[in-house]
């Protein structure tokens, strides 16, 4: 296994009935990056980063992180990922800081750690006072800042967040972004993402993937990707290279 691979994943096919959601999709992730998925609706993001997660099985294909096969050693590979889903909930009846508290319980045994964890997450939430109230008094944003707060917190190896921001308005997308990016570089957190919003990946993201139907269509840096379509920006980078596929 070489440490300076944190994924690589070799023509991962994956089909619903007649849908192929994954054809012949390949990656290769550095261990620090942030790696970002961006593509239309349907394009196969939430797909490549569930089978990453080991939470759905590919077709076809191979897929490993920090050199576990996804399929074979699925629970040695949940050990090393935390991954935060697109359209997550937290229990309603508990507080923010007891729900923290709780998602520790599974993973921490010592007491002390565990407090320290839980106040890491709880600045990370930027929630405050209001960490005492239930979650079901939450609004669509805070609880998503929470559940960014408890998929950080434990500092795996690997983060994978499908949307981050998505819910957030615009304050709280750059407070988030803002966690995200100090978070790799603090602690050597590789994260591999996906977004909607072109302006996120360009901020945030070392590497980009463009995918369209299941597909990767171009790789690179933000800066890379603009120089070689010309365009003055990754949504037109992403408009010229779809417009060509
Ligand atoms: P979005 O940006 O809208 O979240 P996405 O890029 O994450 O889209 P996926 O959710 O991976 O796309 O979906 C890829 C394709 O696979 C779509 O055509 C979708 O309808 C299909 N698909 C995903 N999950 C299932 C499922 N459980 N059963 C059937 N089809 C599915």
């Amino acid at each position: 296994m070489d440490p300076r691979i944190a994924i690589e994943v070799k023509n991962l096919g994956k089909v619903f009935g007649d849908i192929r959601a994954l054809d012949e999709f390949q990656l290769q992730i550095r261990t620090g990056e942030i790696y970002g998925l961006i593509g239309p609706n349907g394009a196969g993001k939430t797909t490549a980063l569930r089978i990453l997660a080991t939470l759905l099985l590919p077709t076809s294909g191979t897929a490993t992180v920090f050199g576990l096969n996804v399929v074979d050693e699925a629970a040695e590979v949940r050990k090393h990922l935390t991954y935060l889903p697109e359209e997550a909930g937290a229990y309603k009846n508990l507080s923010g800081h007891e729900y923290l508290e709780f998602m520790t319980k599974f993973t921490i045994r010592n007491p002390a750690e565990r407090k320290e964890v839980v106040e890491a997450a709880a600045k990370i939430s930027g929630l405050g006072d209001r960490l005492r109230d239930k979650v079901k008094a939450y609004s669509k944003g805070m609880k998503r800042r929470l559940l960014v707060a408890r998929t950080l917190m434990t500092r795996p190896k690997l983060a994978i967040l499908d949307e981050p921001t998505s819910g957030l308005d615009v304050l709280h997308s750059v407070h988030v972004r803002g966690l995200i990016k100090e978070y790799v570089q603090r602690h050597g957190v590789t994260v591999l993402l996906s977004s909607h919003n072109m302006l996120e990946v360009e901020y945030l993201c070392d590497r980009v993937a463009l995918i369209n139907q299941g597909r990767i269509v171009a790789e690179g840096s933000p800066s890379e990707l603009k120089t070689r379509y010309n365009a003055p920006n990754l949504e037109e980078a992403f408009a010229k290279v779809v417009s060509v596929a």
